[in-house]
């Protein structure tokens, strides 16, 4: 048997000291070489546990050993008989805490880069041509509504109308995707990705019906009467939380998602092209440490600003964006305020930031999500100098739809109460993704989407 490398094959990237001013995309992704010598790791394990590790059951060591013998087009043909979106979960998929963290290579070694090969092959076949159409069903003769177009919607749409439903998706913004298009930046999913696999999507027959906001020009009751017979909730979590400190309305001062949906939908990263309004000055702070906030300092960078900081109450170790994000902002000149937490955000006469007072914090015994409590230092408090603060530090379900929706059960922290199968406390009515979870992952939101679309199906049969 050759022997094994022990590193994962490298990938190339545009520089740091270059990419920290545009918006094209980091990572270059694998050539055929490269993608061939990555796979070669694979050990084709008997009993392989990747796989226990991807939530929509992609059949990772079939699709690897496609790639070892060079036969691309099976390779993407397997990862789309589960997954959907398979170009935009390599890009963005957290596989360090995913596939890979199960792969039985990494125990001793780097594990096999699985993300990147799965990027491979759907970029393979986006160059190349499509490897072969989706077998789907063509008796269509229920309906049923999927409300919300993130990967919990799509990923329930495309199971549903495989499994010959009619399926409408009802979607309040102008365009698809959800965070996918609002939320994560074009460095790290360009809008061209999300634009084709949506469009795959439509190509299986899914309809979809934009700027309809259910709740509000429609409810799920005139749904059920215009002879839907099952309806999916996937609408996510929209909905900022705020630090409820002094000062926090004033000019400056932007939610995360505000500023990303600002640069996203209003086109910023195209700058001078689209003279979008999104102010940003010298100096930005982004309050809080997931991937929410490491795109919202990268993309701060990219609009110019000369120093960008993370400030996080709780250590390195605690941090929740993927590893990858976090290298590639340090890499980029993001600075890391850690074990800080605000406390003032300070303001001039005109009413614009002028800095943030904030307290060192140290790390006490695990809290409930099993991370090490903050505690702040007494007499700690120092002030921060800065023009700009972006808060990120979460967000929760919008709860537009559920004020309409009053039998509905939620939970205190505003998500939608749902059984393992997706079921809500409506007959009829199935819910996944971020609106049941509260914020997570991509990949969680499409397992949501599947299992729903299966449990959607055993209701109406
Ligand atoms: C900036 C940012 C970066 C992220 N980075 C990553 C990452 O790198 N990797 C990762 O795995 N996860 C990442 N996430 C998290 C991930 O994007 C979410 O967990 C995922 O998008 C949730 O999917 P969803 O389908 O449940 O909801 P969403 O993606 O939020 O989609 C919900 C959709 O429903 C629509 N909607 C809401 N209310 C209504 C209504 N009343 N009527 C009609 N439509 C409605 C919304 O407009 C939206 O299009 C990131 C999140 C953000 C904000
Ligand atoms: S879909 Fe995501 S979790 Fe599943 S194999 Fe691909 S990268 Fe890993």
């Amino acid at each position: 048997m050759p022997e094994i490398k022990t590193k994962r094959t490298k990938v190339a990237e545009q520089e740091p000291k270059v990419r920290a001013k545009n918006f094209d995309e980091v990572s270059l992704g694998y050539s055929e070489m490269e993608a061939k010598e990555e796979a070669s790791r694979c050990l084709q394990c008997k009993k392989p546990t990747c796989m226990t590790g991807c939530p929509v059951e992609v059949d990772i060591p079939a699709f690897i050993r496609f790639i070892q013998d060079g036969d691309f087009g099976s390779a993407i043909s397997k990862i789309k008989e589960k997954n959907n979106l398979p170009a935009i979960c390599g890009r963005v998929c957290p596989q360090e805490s995913q596939c890979e963290k199960y792969c039985v290579l990494g125990k001793k070694h780097e594990p096999v880069a699985i993300g990147r090969l799965e990027r491979f092959a759907a970029d393979h076949e986006i160059s190349n041509g499509q490897a072969n159409d989706i077998k789907i069903s063509k008796s269509r003769r229920i309906k049923v509504a999927v409300i919300g177009s993130g990967p919990a919607g799509l990923t329930a749409a495309a199971d549903l109308i495989r499994m010959g439903y009619t399926v409408h998706v009802f979607e309040s913004l102008h365009d698809t995707g959800g965070v996918l298009r609002y939320g994560i930046p074009e460095f790290r999913l360009p809008k061209r990705i999300l634009d084709i696999e949506v469009e795959n999507i439509k190509k299986m027959g899914v309809e979809f019906r934009l700027n309809m906001v259910v709740g509000k020009i429609l409810t799920i009751d005139e749904l059920f009467k215009d002879n839907y017979k099952s309806v999916f909730l996937g609408t996510g979590a929209g909905l900022p939380h705020f630090l409820h400190v002094p000062g926090e309305n004033l000019n400056g001062v932007y939610s995360a998602n505000e500023f990303l949906t600002r640069v996203n939908l209003m086109k910023a990263y195209r700058f001078p092209e689209y003279d979008t309004p999104v102010s940003i000055g010298e100096n930005v702070s982004v309050i809080g440490a997931g991937n929410v906030a490491m795109d919202s300092a990268r993309v701060a960078l990219r609009l110019g600003a000369k120093k960008v900081s993370i400030v996080y109450r709780r250590g390195e170790k605690e941090m929740p964006a993927r590893h990858e994000e976090i290298e590639h902002a340090r890499e980029e000149g993001v600075e890391f305020e850690i074990l800080t937490y605000p406390t003032k955000i300070l303001g001039n006469i005109s009413g614009w930031v002028e800095g943030m007072e904030c307290i060192r914090m140290e790390l006490g015994e695990p809290d409930t999500s099993g991370r090490r409590s903050p505690i702040p230092v007494k007499g700690s408090e120092f002030i921060m100098k800065m023009d700009t603060v972006v808060s990120a530090i979460g967000q929760s379900p919008n709860p537009l739809l559920f004020q309409a929706t009053p039998s509905l059960k939620i939970t205190g922290k505003g998500t939608v109460v749902a059984d393992e199968k997706g079921a809500t406390a409506i007959q009829g009515v199935f819910a996944g993704g971020d609106v049941v979870t509260g914020a997570a992952t991509v990949i969680k939101a499409m397992g949501a989407g599947k299992v729903a679309a299966r449990a959607i199906d055993e209701f109406l049969r």
